[in-house]
């Protein structure tokens, strides 16, 4: 025997309308989270992963970075100088001196290892991401550009009130300190010696 099927209920008129109209009403209504980008720039948090920024003066042109990346997106060329010794009769010395320094970014996918492993601190995060391109080619980026993107970086925070002083700083408050003991010892002996009646130094018109 065959199954008999339920009986349908009568449509009202109109009421798929309604039910239409009732859907978008409650849609306007609702909060949205599509940004209406470029009218409206993204409130981004100030540590976004943007872009790579390149402090070329801190570069040594170590190829830490290059070799660490995954992608392999990271082109530096570099040659040797020579520099002239610091005292005389020392050795002369050769340096790196970066030539070029280009990150492709169609193929970086920003881990953040590059940064992570630059014994120099020679790369940074900057939040800036507006640089799309219509042309691939165009992202790989030279490092005018990467200098560029530098000054876009925010300031380190500040350090906790308890925490320990940087080593670089504080070698550079123990250096300062040196040169002031060694001028104020200086300036000390100059005076005990005006005190005892001897000169000083050289008077003027001396031979
Ligand atoms: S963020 Fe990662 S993928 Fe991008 S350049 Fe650095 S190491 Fe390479
Ligand atoms: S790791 Fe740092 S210092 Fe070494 S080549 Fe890369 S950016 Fe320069």
């Amino acid at each position: 025997m065959a199954a008999s099927l339920p009986p349908t209920r009568p449509r009202i008129p109109g009421s798929g309308l309604a039910k239409g109209l009732a859907v978008t009403l409650r849609t306007m209504t609702r909060k949205h989270g599509t940004e209406q980008y470029p009218d409206t720039l993204p409130e981004l948090p100030p540590r976004t992963r943007g872009v790579i920024g390149l402090f070329e003066e801190n570069c040594t042109v170590c190829m830490l970075c290059a070799r660490e990346c995954p992608d392999w997106c990271i082109y530096i060329d570099s040659h040797k100088e020579t520099v002239p010794p610091a005292a005389p009769g020392g050795r002369e010395r050769s340096r790196n001196v970066l030539d070029r320094f280009a990150i492709d970014f169609s193929l970086c996918m920003y881990c953040g290892i590059c940064i992570e492993v630059c014994p120099f601190d020679a790369l940074f995060w900057s939040p800036e991401f507006e640089y799309a391109e219509t042309d691939i080619h165009e992202l790989t980026h030279e490092r005018d550009k990467l200098r560029e993107w530098m000054w876009t970086v925010p300031a380190p925070p500040a350090l906790d009130p308890g925490a320990e002083e940087p080593k670089e700083i504080a070698a550079a408050r123990k250096t300062a300190e040196k040169l002031a003991a060694a001028a104020q010892a200086e300036a000390a002996q100059a005076e005990a010696a005006r005190a005892d009646g001897a000169p000083a130094g050289p008077e003027e018109g001396d031979a």
